[in-house]
């Protein structure tokens, strides 16, 4: 055996139930209120359980006998027990990412924005590279990307790139595009476009999708120490919102090493569900290796490739059947106007042959479709493999392919999914934010099919719900309002909002619990509170089930359970993130919701 196998075998057995003669348990709830999301029995009182386990579900005095000289009994004094929630689409590095570096969340207008970059560039060394994340125009006055000379303004000399809070843009100065050799000359890359001045043809500092490429190659490499840094971040914030698995939609084997080696140090406990993307040699990797199923404890898998077909709403990178109706053409390399509908970013070519490979190899895929054209292309796509490869050749026969985002769908499409079997994965906060602009790019009769949850539903799906954080906030507690109020978090809903594609209370907990767990593979080991199942918990200072919709915003979490493990206990009376709205100035939610994902 090898060392690292060792060293993993060991670990593995480490996280096994331990026996013991005795019959009680190692934690017992008590007087709670307690939402199970298990139809058989859907409320309770107490929980009970024992190593990583839930051994007993029932009644305050049905609980007793569980109780032994060695167990710790927490009353609940009625606070909600609900299973412990799953994000289906976090990228979790990039969260924490966004806890380090130049933070451009929440700035409402161009002035602001440049006055932040630039207290950054006065700081930089000569010809240091100065990055940020985070902006989003949307709500600016007037309402348009930043430029090149913008940036020259205050930064002549130092590079300098900033990312759009949804990844699908990024604004570089004429330094960054100098040694990234962008010029008037320069063609757009497949699945990416160079924003030009529409007199003069010079770019004007906005690279969208692959476009971006040209300038972020130039960039200094991410060290494995600040990756490490950003995993400790993502854990912390992620458990004291009440997450006990997020489900991480793209990444590499990088990623995957330095969560096995932090599972192993015992500094990561949120339960990762992981993918890497494709196709490419990530993909292949993981077709070639197999793979990994339910390890250290069940806190890591990987199972899954991530796709990307198309860009983003918000930058017009998403692509439509039809124009976009508020810029139906723009200026092309060539100098001339040219149709402006959003672009592809896959081949058929390089994608159908991963695909067919993957239902051979049991690998689950799951793409990246934000516009109707890009939904309706991967449909196909799936469509294909699948009959290519019959059932009696895969090695699993439904193998629960996803489409992540799901976001603008022709309405006759959406039949197909609960026919292919593929789960729309949907993110509710991205709907109260881009509803404020989707009426414009979009048109009111393409809204028909846009976030269109209960449609989903009625056809005969599920739907796993996630936040796409850090291109949305993501707190658990914004997308179960997003779903059961569609309104924005003022209570605002305007023309074109289709209020009747919200979800019942009932469907949103089950968005972030057991829906997440079937897209996993996981129904029969999370995702409701079940003797015998994985001791997830998310204990909540309100009833989400029953409050006034505007109060779920205030509702946050006072205890994260994993594995029968308390990861997260806030203090008496507080917690370590208030979701305090009161605070908060009315843009600041707005523009973090104003965007459609990576
Ligand atoms: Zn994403």
């Amino acid at each position: 055996m090898k060392p690292l196998l060792v060293a993993l075998t060991l670990l593995l057995s480490s996280f096994a139930p331990t026996a013991t003669r005795s019959d009680s348990a190692d934690l017992v709830f008590i007087n709670g209120n307690i939402y199970t999301v298990n139809e058989k029995q859907p409320r309770a009182e107490a929980v009970a359980v024992k190593s990583d386990r839930i051994i007993f579900v029932g009644s305050n005095a049905a609980v007793k006998k569980y109780e032994g000289a060695n167990t710790r009994i927490v009353d609940l004094h009625g606070a909600t027990m609900v299973p412990g929630m799953t994000d289906a689409h976090y990228h979790f590095i990039g969260v924490g990412q966004r806890e380090m570096n130049l933070n451009l969340e929440g700035i409402t207008n161009l002035e602001d924005f440049l006055a932040k970059v630039k207290t950054r560039v006065d700081q930089a060394k000569p010809a240091e590279w100065v990055t940020g994340r985070g902006w989003i125009e949307t709500f600016w006055k007037p309402p348009v990307f930043p430029t090149r000379w913008d940036l020259d303004k205050i930064s002549p000399n130092n590079p300098v790139f900033l990312t759009r809070a949804d990844g699908h843009g990024a604004v570089a100065n004429s330094a960054a595009l100098k040694i990234g050799g962008v010029t008037k000359d320069t063609k757009d890359p497949f699945g990416g476009q160079v924003l030009r001045d529409q007199q003069t043809g010079e770019p004007v500092g906005m690279l969208l999708d692959n476009a971006q490429s040209f300038v972020r190659s130039h960039l200094p490499e991410t060290t494995e120490a600040d990756i490490e840094q950003a995993i400790i971040l993502a854990n912390k914030r992620s458990i004291e919102l009440g997450l006990t698995q997020v489900q991480d939609p793209g990444g590499s084997y990088r990623d995957v090493d330095l969560y096995k080696k932090l599972y192993g140090e015992g500094k990561l406990k949120l339960r990762i569900y992981k993918a890497v993307y494709g196709p490419g040699p990530e993909a292949q990797r993981l077709l070639r290796e197999g793979p990994i199923i339910e390890a250290f404890g069940d806190r890591l898998n990987l199972r899954t490739i991530k796709v990307v077909s198309d860009g983003a709403l918000g930058s017009r990178g998403a692509a439509l059947l039809e124009p976009y109706s508020d810029m139906p053409e723009v200026k092309g390399p060539d100098g001339r106007m040219q149709r402006n509908a959003g672009f592809l970013r896959v081949k058929e070519e390089d994608l159908l042959p991963m695909l067919k490979e993957a239902l051979r190899k049991g690998i689950q895929v799951q793409t990246h479709a934000i516009g109707d054209y890009a939904n309706r292309f991967i449909l196909d796509e799936y469509e294909k493999a699948l009959n290519a490869v019959p059932k009696s050749e895969r090695k699993i026969a439904q193998p629960r392919w996803r489409d992540e985002h799901s976001q603008i769908v022709n309405p006759a499409d959406i039949p197909r999914f609960a026919k292919l079997g593929v789960i729309p994965s949907m993110q509710a906060s991205h709907a109260i934010g881009d509803l404020h602009f989707a009426p414009s790019r979009l048109g009111m009769e393409r809204l028909k099919g846009a976030y269109a949850w209960n449609s989903f539903l009625k056809s005969g799906v599920i739907v796993p719900g996630g936040s796409d954080a850090p291109v949305e906030r993501g707190e658990p507690m914004i997308e179960f309002y997003a779903a059961v109020a569609r309104k924005d978090i003022r209570g605002f809903s305007g023309e074109g909002w289709h209020p009747e594609e919200k979800v019942t209370r009932e469907q949103a907990l089950k968005m972030l619990t057991i829906w997440p767990a079937y897209a996993a593979f996981e129904e029969n080991l999370r995702g409701s509170i079940e003797v015998g199942k994985l001791a997830d918990l998310t204990i909540l200072s309100a009833d989400i089930m029953k409050i006034p919709e505007m109060e779920i915003l205030k509702t946050h979490c006072l205890m994260t359970v994993i594995g029968g493990e308390i990861v997260y206990e806030a203090v008496r009376g507080t917690a370590a993130i208030e979701t305090d709205f009161n605070r908060l100035p009315v843009t600041d939610l707005w523009w973090r919701s104003d965007v459609d994902d990576e």
